[in-house]
C-alpha cells in the first residue's frame, strides 16, 4: 500500500487552511493539484533556461528544446504511441478536440455520420455540432442508461458505412463512468469510422496504450493529472495527423513561406503553430515521471478503496441518491432529497471541503436526470478515509441546516 504520508508531504497545498479548516480538497475531477517536484521543474525552467525553443543556436535555447522533446518522449513512451511526433503538445484537451474537428470539417461530405456519446463534457459536443454544420454532416448521440452506463445495443444500430467519425470519453466527468472503449473502437473500426477518445478524466487513473487500443486519436490534459494548466496531448496516428489540415497558421508550424505559396513543417510542428507553452510541457513530463513513480496500480487501489468507502457512508445518510452506479473511477455525484446542490457546496466550503457542484460541463447527463446538477465528490490517491469521515459528518451537518 501506499506510504500516505509520505505522498502527502509531496504535495505542500493540502498543509493549508480554508476558513480555518484543514483543506479537504475533492474536487480532483475539475484539476488535481500540483507535486512539490512539478512545481521545482517550473520554477527551475524560468530560473535557469528559460529561452525559446528551435529557433536559437544559443545554449538557452539548446537547453529548452532538449527538454521540451525530452518531455515529448516521457509523455510518447507514457502512452506507448509509436513515435514522438505522433504526440502534438496542445493547451489541452479542448484545444486537441477543436484541432481534429476544425480538420474534419473539410474532410467530411455531406450526409457522413459522426457519433458522440451522451456522457460528453460540454467541450466534446460544441465542436462536433460545429463541424458537422460546416460540412453538413449528421450527429447521432449514443444514449446513457440509468445507471450512468452507455446503451452499447443502441450504438451498434446506430453504425453504417456512413458513419465517419465516433467521439467518446474514456471516462465520464460528471459521473466518473469508466467506458468500455475498446468495444467501442473495434465496432467503430469495423465500419471503417475513426475514433477520438478523451481521456482526461481517465488519466490520473488509467495508463492508457493507444497502439494496444488501436485508437485513432488519443487526448489530455496535465491538469488533471499532476501536471500544470494550459498544457495537454493530441495523439494521433501518423498517417492520419499527416491527412489532417493544420489548425493554426504561424511561426513554427511552416517549412517555407513565399506570398504565393506556404509548405508546411511536418509532424509534430504542423499543429504547433507559435511559441507552445514550453514550461508547461517540460512540467507535464515531470508529471508524468511522478505518477509512474507512484504506480497506478497502487492509484487504482488506494482510490477504489476510497470510492468503496465514501459510497458506503454517503448512502446511510436518508435521502441521499448517488448518479452513476456502473464501473467507475473515484467520482461520486449526489444530490440530497428537496436540497439545492449548491447550498450543500457553499457548507461544505465553509467547512474546509472543496467539492464541485453543478452541471459539471455535462448537462445533458443532468437532463437525463431531470436534476439541475449534483454535488461531485472526485477523490484522489493523496486523499483519506479520514477526509471522508469529515464530508460525511458536513453532509450530515448540512442536510440538518437545509432541511
Ligand atoms: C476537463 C475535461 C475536459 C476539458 O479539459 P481542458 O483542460 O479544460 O481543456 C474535457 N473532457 C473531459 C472528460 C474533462 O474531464
Amino acid at each position: 500500500m501506499l506510504d500516505i504520508k509520505k505522498i502527502r508531504a509531496d504535495f505542500p497545498i493540502l498543509k493549508r487552511k480554508v476558513h480555518g479548516k484543514p483543506l479537504i480538497y475533492f474536487d480532483n475531477g475539475a484539476t488535481s493539484q500540483t507535486p512539490t517536484v512539478v512545481i521545482d521543474a517550473i520554477i527551475d525552467y524560468y530560473s535557469n533556461y528559460n529561452a525559446n525553443i528551435h529557433r536559437g543556436v544559443h545554449t538557452l535555447s539548446q537547453e529548452a528544446t532538449d527538454k521540451y522533446e525530452e518531455a515529448r518522449i516521457k509523455i510518447q513512451k507514457h502512452f506507448n504511441a509509436k513515435h514522438a511526433y505522433e504526440i502534438i503538445l496542445t493547451a489541452g484537451t479542448t484545444e486537441s478536440v477543436n484541432i481534429v474537428a476544425s480538420g474534419f470539417s473539410s474532410l467530411l461530405q455531406e450526409g457522413d455520420e459522426v457519433i458522440v456519446s451522451a456522457l460528453e463534457h460540454h467541450s466534446n459536443i460544441v465542436p462536433w455540432q460545429m463541424m458537422c454544420e460546416k460540412a453538413g454532416a449528421i450527429l447521432r448521440v449514443i444514449p446513457m442508461d440509468e445507471d450512468g452506463s452507455l446503451r452499447i445495443d443502441l450504438y451498434d444500430e446506430m453504425l453504417s458505412n456512413k458513419t465517419k467519425l465516433v467521439f467518446c470519453n474514456h471516462v465520464s466527468n460528471a459521473l466518473g463512468t469508466i467506458n468500455p472503449i475498446e468495444t467501442i473502437i473495434d465496432k467503430a473500426h469495423k465500419f471503417g469510422a475513426y475514433v477520438l477518445i478523451d481521456g482526461a478524466q481517465a488519466c490520473p487513473h488509467i495508463k492508457p496504450d493507444v497502439q494496444a487500443l488501436d485508437v485513432d486519436f488519443y487526448v489530455v490534459s496535465a491538469h488533471k493529472m499532476c501536471g500544470p494548466t494550459g498544457v495537454g496531448i493530441l495523439y494521433g496516428k501518423q498517417e492520419l495527423l499527416e491527412k489532417l489540415p493544420p489548425y493554426q497558421g504561424g511561426g513554427e508550424m511552416i517549412d517555407t513561406v513565399t506570398f504565393e505559396k506556404t509548405t508546411y513543417a511536418g509532424l509534430p510542428h504542423k499543429f504547433e503553430a507559435g511559441t507552445p507553452n514550453i514550461c508547461g510541457g517540460i512540467a507535464f513530463g515531470v508529471a508524468v515521471d511522478y505518477m509512474n513513480s507512484i504506480g497506478f496500480e497502487n492509484i487504482q487501489k488506494t482510490e477504489h478503496e476510497l470510492l468503496n468507502y465514501a459510497t458506503e457512508k454517503l448512502l446511510t445518510i436518508d435521502g441521499l441518491k448517488i448518479y452513476g452506479t456502473s464501473t467507475k473511477t473515484s467520482v461520486i455525484s449526489f444530490n440530497i432529497e428537496g436540497i439545492h446542490p449548491y447550498d450543500i457546496g457553499s457548507i461544505l466550503d465553509k467547512l474546509g471541503i472543496a467539492v464541485r457542484t453543478g452541471h459539471h460541463c455535462a448537462q445533458p447527463i443532468m437532463d437525463f436526470y431531470r436534476i439541475p446538477g449534483t454535488v461531485r465528490a472526485s477523490l484522489s490517491f493523496y486523499n483519506t478515509k479520514e477526509e471522508i469521515d469529515i464530508m460525511i459528518e458536513a453532509v450530515q451537518k448540512a442536510k440538518m441546516m437545509l432541511s
